[in-house]
């Protein structure tokens, strides 16, 4: 019997050990992994230079409070100011609480309270992003939530501009929504909320929690549109592994959360800040995304060529190395016919299976995921 709670529906595999795109398991198989601990490991199992970074920390101290000074939050800040032209920064430690920092900085900042999200959308799993989640399977059994929030269907400009009013403090939108089946966002969607937003003085919150650092091939994917965020979050892939997470809003903002308003024991934790600082130097440097990109085309035009004739594939879709394959039917099956090929992928609402490797994912790795995708969802076609 285990004495942990079941809120995971977990897999048959225990990892022995990990390396860049390899997990080993403690049975002894090898497996390809394509879901990078949940879109977090951008950068590969047990990258060097995050080690270092963590292990030299380590030798320092690990923790002594946001009493103290702190030179490593203030210059990962300031990367993350410089990759996304929003000013200040918030260290928390999921991206749950990274999105609880947003809402409060907008209701705060506006006076008002109304959040505007979408159908479909996702986060987080506390009490205020559990409301802010439009999916009714995530809050189901919790009684009433929070009576801010307002869901409108994602890319319906009309139903948007209904939904922002005076009372209105922020829309919070994803770029692509992950855990909501891989739906990208269209540009005059975001044209219509930046409008909206403006006449009516609310902000525009851009959960950049899966999306972010570097996972479409920008550093945020709002990058590969036409808008202007106030405020983004970041989690996930910022470090590679150690828990961060983080609130990034314009400098204007920073009035409204000063000493006593908001906080966090744990956040800016420096041993996991050192890891986002390597993880941040790695992945905007010179030239990484640029490969990140041609490698996420050359994945997803394998794919396509691969699963042309597979009738159970309904679409591909995705950006950058965040790519989805909807099928017709409930894809746990295929999981676990891919783990049993040694391929590691997730899931994405029931019938979307979704790719999200790391971003050092090399072509031949690509080959071989590609390989065991043709060879398992081509069976299913014959059946
Ligand atoms: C994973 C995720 C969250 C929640 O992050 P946690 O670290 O699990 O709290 C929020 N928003 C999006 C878009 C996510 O993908």
């Amino acid at each position: 019997m285990s004495n942990l709670f079941p809120t995971y529906a977990r897999w048959n595999i225990e990892p022995d050990t990990a390396i860049g795109m390899k997990i080993i398991s403690t049975a002894g198989k090898e497996y390809l992994d394509f879901t990078s601990g949940i879109g977090v490991l951008n950068l590969g199992h047990g990258h060097e230079s995050v080690k270092m970074a963590v292990m030299e920390q380590l030798n320092k101290y690990w923790h002594v409070s946001n009493m103290f000074h702190s030179s490593i939050q203030e210059r990962t800040a300031k990367m993350l100011s410089d990759a996304s032209g929003l000013g200040s920064v918030f260290f928390a430690n999921s991206g749950a609480e990274a999105n609880e920092a947003a809402i409060k900085l907008a209701r705060k900042a506006t006076g008002k309270s109304k959040i505007v999200t979408c159908q479909q959308s996702f986060h987080g799993r506390t009490f205020a992003t559990m409301a802010a989640t439009g999916q009714e399977k995530i809050k189901t059994g919790f009684g009433p939530m929070l009576e801010c929030f307002k869901y409108v269907p994602f890319n319906d400009n009309d139903a948007m501009i209904a939904a922002i009013d005076g009372d209105t403090a922020a829309v919070m939108i994803e770029i692509v929504q992950g855990e909501g089946g891989i739906h990208v966002i269209n540009q005059t969607y975001l044209d219509t909320i930046q409008l909206h937003c403006q006449k009516h003085g609310a902000l525009l919150i851009i959960d950049e929690i899966q999306t972010g650092i570097g996972r479409t091939g920008k550093p945020f994917a709002f990058q590969h549109y036409n808008v202007q965020p106030d405020i983004i979050t970041s989690a996930k892939g910022l470090g590679n592994g150690l828990p961060i997470g983080a609130m990034i809003g314009r400098e204007k903002l920073a009035e409204h959360f000063n000493p006593g308003s908001h906080g966090s024991t744990f956040g800016g934790n420096p041993v996991s800040v050192s890891a986002a600082e390597a993880v941040l130097k790695g992945i905007f440097k010179q030239g990484f995304l640029k490969e990140t990109v041609h490698k996420a085309e050359y994945l997803k035009s394998a794919l396509a060529n691969a699963l042309k004739d597979a009738a159970e594939v309904k679409e591909i879709r995705g950006l950058g190395m965040m790519i989805g394959i909807e099928c017709e039917q409930d894809v746990q099956e295929f999981l676990a016919e891919l783990q049993e090929e040694g391929l590691l992928v997730l899931s994405a609402g029931p019938k979307v299976l979704r790719l999200l490797p790391s971003l050092t994912v090399t072509e031949t790795e690509i080959d071989i995921a590609v390989k065991k995708i043709e060879k398992v969802l081509a069976i299913k076609q014959t059946v």
